[in-house]
């Protein structure tokens, strides 16, 4: 592509995102990075329309890093309900608590620095200093590479290519909008199953235009366990744990395994339900006293 395309794209994209975009999101109205790193930890693994109600009661109850940091694990898992993975409630805990202790309270400003903290990878140390600081730099997930890999009409595009197209793509001094803009379009236009490919504002320099055609990918079927004759994934189970604890002070293998498990029998699923709970433990979100598992 041409200096001049890829000028003429992001101003496509930018406009756009000004007309269209989702921009009273929570955590759009903001910069400041401890609520920026949590908004980005939520969006891992939950969508968007999920996280803005436990965004803003998370925000209301722990409203600065140095509240969370000396808050219980238990409140903060408690106030995680709702968004699965709970791991994550852990993470942005001890992710506090390391601002406070090793930083003082204020969050590096240095993507290296960044992924040394618990819960943050490379993708989320730069979504963090891309919205909270602008910063000039690309980050990517499915839904950007996806837009690339569709716009240049090659659903086989290596990673290494990829990476290279969102850096030469990025506007300077717009790295906040751009990306904000990026991922709406890849959720309202050029999502993943039916691309809006006619009211496409791309649709002029897309060489998938009019229709993609995606590379199909195959899910692979997740660890987990029979439950009433249906597979039911070993997350759930986690997730249903937690939930149960969440509102039971604590309880035994067998009282637990029966509160998950529709068809649960001690002698079949005791082990089982127990290899979980010993998981759990050693992620750090269960404890484990006098053979009764808790939060
Ligand atoms: S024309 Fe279709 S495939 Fe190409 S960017 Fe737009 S929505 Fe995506």
């Amino acid at each position: 592509m041409t200096k001049k395309q890829i000028v003429d794209i992001q101003n496509a994209i930018l406009s756009w995102y000004e007309m269209y975009g989702r921009h009273e999101l929570p955590w759009r109205k903001t910069t400041d990075i401890y609520k920026i790193a949590i908004s980005e930890i939520m969006l891992q693994q939950t969508n968007v329309p999920k996280v803005i109600e436990k965004f803003k009661a998370f925000i209301a109850r722990f409203p600065t890093v140095e509240m969370l940091a000396a808050a219980e694990q238990k409140d903060v898992i408690m106030m995680w309900q709702g968004l699965g993975y709970n791991r994550r409630a852990m993470y942005v805990h001890k992710m506090a608590q390391n601002i406070v202790d090793d930083y003082k309270g204020i969050f590096p400003r240095d993507s290296r620095a960044l992924m040394t903290l618990y819960g943050i990878g490379p993708y989320t140390s730069r979504s963090i200093l891309i919205f909270a600081c602008n910063a000039d730099s690309a980050t990517w997930d499915v839904n950007i590479v996806r837009i690339m890999r569709r716009v240049y009409g090659d659903a086989n595009i290596s990673d290494a290519r990829v990476e290279e197209l969102c850096r030469t793509f990025l506007p300077k001094g717009k790295s906040r909008d751009w990306h904000n803009a990026l991922m709406d379009f890849a959720s309202l236009i050029c999502t993943k199953r039916a691309p809006q490919c006619t009211a496409c504002p791309l649709k002029k320099w897309c060489l998938s235009y009019p229709q993609p055609k995606d590379v199909v990918m195959v899910k692979k079927k997740e660890v987990g366990r029979r439950e009433n004759g249906k597979h039911i994934p070993r997350r759930i189970y986690r997730g249903r744990i937690v939930e149960f604890l969440r509102y039971n002070a604590a309880g035994t293998v067998d009282e637990i395994g029966r509160a998950i498990k529709k068809d649960y029998c001690a002698k079949n699923d005791g082990g089982w339900c127990q290899d979980v709970l010993l998981k759990l433990e050693k992620e750090g979100i269960l404890t484990c006293k006098h053979d009764k598992w808790m939060l």
